[in-house]
């Protein structure tokens, strides 16, 4: 390795695009994010070929060669222990069951890769963003499912024995539909908290409300496709429509009650709220404050109303700011704190 290998990249590899960074020794970002299409589909070795790539246009950017990355944080789309994928999820056949760090990592002359879940990823990027934070931070992001990522006090992932720590999605949810039955998760569970808070969710619960008669004038009843509807559904809650807000501050309550039960078991003082709602700016304000209304409903008093210092104990939820960067940069930083 050469004498100026100081720099540590983060390659956050995506169902749609792989976004990679790179970090100095110092901890400062340098130079700019490249992002590419994703080819998870077709391959690891189509994805190495993208991932090297990225590394030569990352280190030219600023004047160095690839011998300058001393090491590498990688974060993948699925459940992932060791360097092995568990689960295929969005990627083609052959990532499951291979040691893809360790292939990546000889490939590349042996830097030293340390390999996570995109949860645990952007977890760490919302930690690193937070650089006068230091206690623990709870990470939780609806987006199409519901995903989630802890990191400890110190800024490590907690990834569990087998790397399937942190599936908040799949935590029982105590809520019914309207005819008594646990809703169906994706996973093939009955009742998670992901079968209540995520897209796939919202246009479930959008089918069953639009069919009751009391909304047949309703305007999203025009037979568009129900992707379609879930997608226009922030806009009419903004706009003040009744179901489209009822819809969301069910979701939101129910979420609440799931953070009140991860709270209690991790007690971090931070969580961060992630997923499309992050940047909707004035609408996530009020639908942080349903979730709220569910958590204090479920969550012990003490962890919203603390007699000690208010600013340092108690349970603060903030909304991600890491970005489209953030599991990029989450997995840089760790490789900057496991490599350096
Ligand atoms: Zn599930």
């Amino acid at each position: 390795m050469a004498d100026n290998a100081n720099y540590f990249a983060g390659l956050d590899i995506g169902g749609t695009t792989v976004k990679t960074v790179l970090v100095d020794v110092r901890g400062e970002v340098a130079g700019e994010m490249i992002e590419v299409r994703s080819h998870v589909k077709d391959g690891y070795e189509a994805t190495f070929g993208q991932l090297e790539s990225a590394l030569d246009q990352l280190t030219a950017a600023i004047g160095v060669t690839r011998d300058a990355v001393k090491g590498i944080g990688m974060d993948v789309p699925a459940p992932s222990c060791d360097g092995v994928i568990w689960g295929r999820a969005n990627l083609a056949e052959d990532w499951v069951g291979t040691n893809i760090r360790d292939r990546l990592s000889e490939r590349l002359g042996g830097t030293p890769i340390y390999m996570t879940n995109d949860g645990n990823a952007a977890a760490l990027g919302e930690y690193a963003v937070r650089r006068k934070h230091i206690g623990g931070l709870l990470l939780v992001a609806p987006g199409t499912g519901l995903g989630g990522g802890l990191v400890l006090p110190g800024g490590r992932a907690y990834e569990g024995a087998n790397g399937l720590a942190l599936e908040v999605g799949h935590i029982s949810s105590p809520f019914r539909e309207d005819d008594g039955e646990l809703p169906q998760c994706s996973c093939g569970k009955l009742g998670c908290l992901e079968a209540w808070v995520s897209l796939v969710a919202l246009r479930r619960r959008i089918g069953l409300e639009l069919a009751k008669p009391e909304h047949d004038d309703h305007p999203l009843n025009d037979g568009s496709p129900v992707e379609e509807k879930a997608f226009r559904l922030r806009d009419f809650a903004q706009e003040g429509d009744e179901l489209a807000n009822f819809l969301f501050q069910q979701q939101a309550r129910i979420l609440g009650y799931g953070i009140a039960d991860l709270v209690r078991v991790f007690d971090p003082g931070l969580v961060v709220l992630g997923g499309g709602l992050a940047e909707t700016e004035g609408f996530r304000d009020t639908y942080l404050d349903w979730m709220k209304e569910g958590f204090e409903e479920r969550a012990w008093a003490m962890y919203s109303h603390s007699p000690i210092d208010p600013e340092k104990i108690t349970t603060r939820f903030e909304w991600a700011t890491g970005g489209d960067s953030a599991a990029a940069l989450g997995v840089a930083f760790s490789a900057r704190e496991m490599f350096r």
